[in-house]
C-alpha cells in the first residue's frame, strides 16, 4: 500500500511539474506577440489606419489563442481535481453541432474550410453537460482548422449505431488533412502530448484538447475512437442514450 501511494504521490507531482512547464511555455508564444505588436504601437510605428487594423487583428488572434489555452488548462485542472461534471440534461446531439459550429464560424471561415453537416433521423437524445460536450466538439473542429485545414473540408456527422455494449449517438468530424503520423497516433490523448505536426509548424496548443475530450467523454460513460489515414483523420464521439421514457424527454 506504502509503494503504491509513494508511487502515486511521485506521478501526481510529476504531472504537476509537468503541467506548469508545458502550459507556462505555450502561453508565452501569443504572449510575446500580442507584447511586441503593443509595443510598437505604443512607439507610434503605425503609418496608416490598415496597420493599425493590422496590429488590430494580430492582437485580437493571439488574444483568443491565449484565452483558449486558459480554458482549456482550468477545465483539465478543474478535472484532474476531480470535479463533477455537473448536471446531465436530455441534449439533442443536433444542438450540441449547431451550437459548437457557431462558435467556431469565424475560425472555420478564416481558414475556407467546406463545411457539411448530415443529421440522420430518429437520433435520441443524450444525457450531457452541454457545456462541456459542446466544448469537446469544438476541440476537434479547431484541431481540423489548427492541423488539416489544408484539406479545407470538415464533416460533421450524427448517427445511430449498434455496438456490443448498446446503441450509442455517434457524432463524428472527419477532414481531410495529413492525418496523424504513426508515431503520434499511440500519444495523442495522454496529457501534454503534442504532435510533430503542431510542434514543428508552431501550432498554438498545450496537448491537452483530446485528454479532455476523452475524459469529459468518459464521464459521459461514453467514448471517444479515432481513425486515421494519409487523406485525413476521423474522431468520433460515441455517447449513450438518453434513459429517459421518451415521453418525458425534452430537448434544450
Ligand atoms: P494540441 O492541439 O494542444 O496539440 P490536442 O490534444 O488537441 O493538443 O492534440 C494532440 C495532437 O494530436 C496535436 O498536437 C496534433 O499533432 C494531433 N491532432 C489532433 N487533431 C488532429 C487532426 N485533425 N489532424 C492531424 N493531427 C491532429
Amino acid at each position: 500500500m506504502l509503494v503504491v501511494l509513494t508511487e502515486r504521490a511521485r506521478s501526481l507531482a510529476q504531472l504537476q511539474v509537468d503541467f506548469a512547464l508545458g502550459v507556462s511555455h505555450e502561453l508565452r508564444t501569443p504572449l510575446t506577440v500580442i507584447r511586441v505588436a503593443a509595443d510598437n504601437l505604443k512607439k507610434g510605428m503605425v503609418e496608416n489606419a490598415g496597420q493599425a487594423r493590422t496590429y488590430g487583428e494580430i492582437i485580437d488572434t493571439h488574444a483568443s489563442e491565449l484565452s483558449n489555452m486558459i480554458e482549456e488548462t482550468l477545465a483539465f485542472s478543474r478535472l484532474q481535481a476531480g470535479s463533477l461534471i455537473g448536471k446531465l440534461i436530455p441534449v439533442s446531439a443536433e444542438q450540441i453541432v449547431r451550437s459548437s459550429l457557431a462558435n467556431c464560424e469565424a475560425a472555420l471561415q478564416n481558414a475556407r474550410i467546406e463545411v457539411e453537416v448530415h443529421i440522420a433521423p430518429d437520433i435520441p437524445l443524450v444525457e450531457a453537460n452541454i457545456y462541456l460536450i459542446t466544448r469537446c466538439l469544438q476541440n476537434l473542429i479547431q484541431n481540423v482548422v489548427k492541423y488539416a485545414a489544408a484539406g479545407q473540408w470538415l464533416s460533421i456527422r450524427v448517427a445511430k449505431v449498434a455496438l456490443p455494449e448498446g446503441e450509442r449517438v455517434q457524432i463524428s468530424v472527419e477532414d481531410r488533412g495529413p492525418g496523424i503520423s504513426p508515431a503520434d497516433f499511440p500519444h495523442i490523448f495522454e496529457p501534454f502530448y503534442r504532435g510533430r505536426n503542431g510542434e514543428a509548424s508552431q501550432v498554438p496548443g498545450v496537448g491537452l484538447g483530446l485528454t479532455l475530450v476523452k475524459r469529459v467523454v468518459e464521464a459521459h460513460l461514453g467514448k471517444i475512437e479515432v481513425k486515421c489515414s494519409d487523406r485525413g483523420a476521423l474522431f468520433s464521439l460515441l455517447l449513450p442514450p438518453c434513459s429517459f421514457p421518451p415521453e418525458s424527454r425534452k430537448a434544450v
